[in-house]
């Protein structure tokens, strides 16, 4: 047991197709949510307080001129909601941040990491070897030199991980390839039980249902670099929890929701 609780803070707003991103196409008949009306889905970043050191879950997104210009267009950042001024919202700085684990390299889970100058910045190896060296179809996501711009990541001094991971006392990083080569989720152990931040790997609570129709035992979403690593992402993390309550996904709507009445969860 520990003292550890898990803060969901939203950095913005990324417009999305639900068709294209959140359910693959076989799914689409099965799923009354996998539309192609554009939707606005949140991009949230978790602070987890009660350990060692203050630790950070992804950073989220930029600002919203970067966003709609790069990325998704119509995709915003409102003024407070950056990480940094979430943080000063708390009474946090950036340097009393001791951790930061990145899900992946992708522009919406890892913005303005030069700020926390004291923080030990842990990412996959093989997210960042990819991040350095993409194909060009994700050129935009990683924010490649290509277009023109300089990444988001340039200069970050990163500390390569692999395998399964302790950072602090209660905080793990397992591997959750699929929907990015290095993809990381961090499972958190609370006095409520333990929780999985998902990252990318699981984009909605529906990804986590069975489509008996098909045999299948997950409904896979729409983005991924390899459909094997991204299924058995799911069901593995899908194992970890005591309901899938227990997952966080990084663009879990719901989750706003839920946070208006639980802004910390992991309580006992
Ligand atoms: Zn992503």
């Amino acid at each position: 047991m520990t003292n550890l609780t898990i803060r969901p803070l939203n950095t913005g707003f990324v417009t999305t197709v639900p068709a294209e991103y959140l359910y693959h196409h076989s799914v689409h008949p099965y799923v009354e949510g996998a539309t192609r009306d554009r939707i606005e889905i949140p991009d949230f970043a978790f602070l987890i307080e009660g350990g060692e050191h203050l630790a950070l879950i992804d950073t989220g997104m930029s600002w919203t001129e970067r966003a709609s210009k790069y990325h998704h267009p119509g995709s915003r950042q409102p003024a407070g909601m950056a990480i940094h001024e979430q943080l000063a919202a708390l009474d946090i700085q950036c340097e009393d941040i001791g951790v930061i684990a990145i899900t992946h390299l992708h522009w919406d889970h890892s913005y303005y990491l030069e700020k926390f100058a004291n923080a030990t910045i842990y990412v996959h190896e093989r997210e960042l070897a990819f991040a350095q060296d993409p194909i060009p179809m994700y050129y935009k996501s990683y924010e490649n030199a290509a277009l023109g711009i300089t990444p988001h990541f340039h200069g970050v001094n990163f500390t390569t991980i692999s395998g399964e991971r302790e950072l602090i006392p209660g905080v793990r990083a397992l591997e959750t390839p699929g929907h990015s080569p290095g993809h990381i989720s961090i499972e958190v152990d609370t006095a409520a039980g333990n929780f999985v931040c998902s990252g990318d790997s699981i984009f909605c609570p529906e990804n986590l249902e069975p489509i008996p129709d098909l045999k299948y035992d997950i409904t896979p979403p729409g983005r991924y670099v390899d459909a094997i690593g991204m299924w058995r992402s799911i069901v593995a993390q899908r194992d970890r929890v005591a309901d899938p309550s227990y997952i966080l996904g990084a663009h879990d709507l719901p989750l706003l929701e839920r946070i208006r009445e639980t802004p910390v969860l992991g309580l006992p």
